[in-house]
């Protein structure tokens, strides 16, 4: 049977990045050798990194004020790499928005530096919206959001205009859409949400922020470590990166990210419009702050979970369950997702209501 996998990370991938990660553990490029076994200094691995950033570059429009590195640790070690780099020794101060567990987990790794200072926050209705009117101070040494919320399903729609070095966490909703790099100074991102298999995260940092901290930084921890060395410092992941360079390439030949962008609303739409209609659920989002990738949603009767539960599994859906902290459901829709796995959710739900409702 089919599989339409919902998850929200790490994320369904296109079937020909399956196809080519499997030939390369067997025999990579041709080589004799698998991809797993082979040192990450040959030329050919090089190669793999070095055409994963340059696709980075390209794809995003990255300019060449900004460096890009892979690094493992995933989002979570960004979490701290990034006040390591940013904030200031000397009473050091960042401003965060707070709008989710992720937002909540990188102030908590930020405050172990320096002075947080939450501008906005959405903790007071269980981060179901965006703040929108908030002043971020000219005297922080940074400013951080998280463009998608993945657990809530909230996104920002735009971003606000500040006087300070502006870092996003953007590890759900990187790829998806068009973005103007050059408004950041620090973007990053987990690869497992839309970029690839786990094993690294993303970071494209502008180099002009750089070096002001006054902190002695602990090499893996120091941005710069990385761009020196082109992100291979230490072992990195040749697989993990391969499926990433694999993924890039696939968006690439579909037409980069203004194409996958309309695919993208297309989903959303065809998702939100079904929650909407149909009365058997409740989107728990802000209409306007909801989001392209992760679309939440409840049972208006909770009671009837177990005979939902049974449809959408008996259709192939997979991974449909809400993150542990919130319950109820989530439609991860991340780049590889075709539209018809959203026409399957949305055509089980109707039949959902037309036996329930
Ligand atoms: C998943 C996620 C993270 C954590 O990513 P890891 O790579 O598992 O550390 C951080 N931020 C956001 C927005 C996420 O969705």
């Amino acid at each position: 049977m089919k599989i339409h996998n919902f998850s929200a990370g790490p994320c369904i991938l296109p079937q020909e990045v399956f196809d080519k990660m499997a030939h390369a553990v067997l025999n990579f490029n041709n080589s004799g050798s698998s991809i797993v076994e082979i040192s990450h200094r040959r030329a050919d691995a090089q190669e793999v990194i070095d055409t994963a950033i340059s696709l980075v570059r390209e794809l995003l429009n990255v300019p060449d004020t900004h460096e890009i590195i892979f690094t493992q640790g995933g989002a979570s070690l960004q979490f701290v790499m990034l006040p390591f780099n940013l904030m200031k020794l000397d009473g050091g101060k960042a401003a965060f928005t707070e709008t989710g567990v992720w937002a909540q987990k990188a102030i908590k790794e930020a405050k172990r530096l320096g002075h947080v200072e939450v501008v906005a926050s959405s903790s007071d209705k269980n981060f179901n919206y965006i703040p929108k009117d908030f002043v971020v101070p000219d005297d922080v040494d940074y400013f951080h959001c998280t463009s998608n919320n993945t657990i809530f399903g909230t996104q920002m729609k735009s971003f606000p205009e500040v006087n300070v070095p502006m870092v996003c966490d953007m590890s759900s909703d990187i790829l998806s859409k068009s973005i103007d790099v050059s408004k950041f100074d620090v973007i990053y991102a987990g690869a497992q949400k839309n970029m690839g298999p786990a094993g690294s995260a993303v970071t494209i940092i502008n180099k002009e922020v750089l070096g002001k901290t006054g902190r002695d930084i602990p090499s893996y921890l120091n941005y710069q470590t990385h761009i020196s060395k082109g992100s291979a410092f230490n072992t990195w992941p040749v697989l993990s990166i391969y499926g990433v360079m694999l993924n890039l390439q696939w968006l690439k030949n579909l037409g980069g990210v203004p194409a996958i962008s309309k695919i993208n609303q297309q989903k959303a739409e065809l998702m939100y419009s079904e929650i909407d209609r149909n009365g058997m659920f409740i989107g728990t989002a802000e209409k306007e702050d909801r989001s392209e990738m992760n679309a939440t949603f409840v049972l208006k009767d909770e009671n009837l979970k177990p005979e939902f539960d049974k449809i959408w599994k008996e259709a192939g859906i997979s991974s449909l369950n809400g993150h542990r902290d919130v319950g109820g459901y989530r439609a991860s829709m991340y780049n590889a997702l075709p539209l018809e796995s959203v026409q399957v959710l949305v055509d089980v739900m109707k039949e959902f209501e037309r036996k329930f409702g």
